[in-house]
């Protein structure tokens, strides 16, 4: 082994005996080759305070400390883009200035400084759409789904609150099979057992109360003049699903035939038919009826008909004519 290569063999020991299993080390005749360690945030022991992390990969060259090692950031999680980019240049101006001297541990700690800072996820909450800003009382699922306390609190709130008024709407003999409500994930249904009491003691999303108050602009009118504009149109090629409409329901199901059919009718009839038909078959099942009868109801599609697209009003004769 050679003096260049002892050294860094000492380097590796040294920080593998301060990060123990966290880091590693790829050898190849007892001389390290590369390294590896996932970086989370400085938050102590609690680990349920780290939101982001990210893995950080060193390859030394042969010739290392006395030539700057590759290092890659990957799997970042929780960061976004620029953060990552601001830890690249960090690590970049680091290697150029520690020419010659072991550089290892300050390069994990100059990420795990960085990330530290950003100990907070990016992107919105998807119930109220405000980022998540420092002093943000917020929660991280088991799903690895992010939310202010606060809107989760309220959505679960509201939601049980509507299986409660399904419930209700339904005959005694019904409602004891009415499933027991449950709290589920808003972004991907996984089940949930939050403490809402605890949640709703939250304030509100720091950005909510710090937006200025509304107040209707001139661009937001010309939007809603543009909007009617389109609004109008649809309805006058009769492709409007929406409140009001006493046609045939929008969301219908079409069958092969219907994509090369021009005369319409068969399966306009079919989802009127078929909504009849799968409130009986509700009904039949003990399961509750459609929960309001608006045509397009998730509920009024009818039964064992595979779905194969949309149809706009159930009028394809129109569907595929001329703009
Ligand atoms: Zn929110
Ligand atoms: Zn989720």
């Amino acid at each position: 082994m050679t003096t260049a290569e002892e050294r860094v063999c000492e380097e590796i020991g040294a920080l593998e005996a301060i990060l123990m299993d966290d880091v590693v080390v790829r050898r190849v005749d007892n001389v390290p080759k590369s390294l590896e360690t996932v970086v989370h945030p400085s938050t102590g022991d609690d680990t349920e305070q780290q939101y982001v992390c990210v893995t950080l990969e060193v390859k030394l060259t042969p010739e290392y400390p006395d030539s700057s090692p590759v290092v890659i950031l990957k799997n970042p999680r929780g960061l976004d883009d620029c953060v990552l980019a601001s830890i690249h240049s960090q690590i970049f101006e680091k290697l150029s200035k520690s020419l010659g001297q072991p550089v290892l541990f300050e390069l994990i700690e100059l990420v795990r400084e960085n990330i530290t800072k950003s100990n907070l996820p990016s992107g919105q909450c998807v119930i109220c759409l405000y980022g998540f800003a420092n002093g943000d009382a917020f929660i991280k699922t088991q799903c690895y789904h992010y939310f202010h306390n606060h809107c989760l609190a309220s959505h679960l709130i509201a939601g049980k609150k509507y299986h409660q008024e399904e419930r209700e709407k339904l005959p005694n003999w019904q409602q004891a099979q009415f499933p027991q409500y449950q709290q589920t994930c808003p972004v991907c249904r996984s089940v949930l057992n939050c403490d809402v009491e605890v949640l709703k003691k939250a304030p509100p999303p720091i950005d909510s109360t710090n937006e200025p108050p509304f107040h209707l602009t001139d661009k937001m009118k010309q939007l809603q003049a543009d909007m009617a504009a389109i609004l109008a149109r649809q309805r006058a090629k009769g492709g409007v699903v929406g409140s009001g409409d006493s046609g045939p329901p929008p969301l219908t199901i079409t069958t092969p035939a219907d994509n090369n059919a021009t005369t319409p009718s068969r399966h306009v009839q079919a989802s009127i038919s078929g909504q009849g038909a799968a409130k009986e078959a509700g009904a039949r099942n003990g399961l509750p009826a459609s929960p309001d009868d608006a045509p397009g109801s998730p509920t009024a599609r009818p039964e064992k008909v595979p779905y194969r697209g949309f149809n706009r009003r159930g009028k394809p004769g129109r569907r595929r004519g001329p703009r």
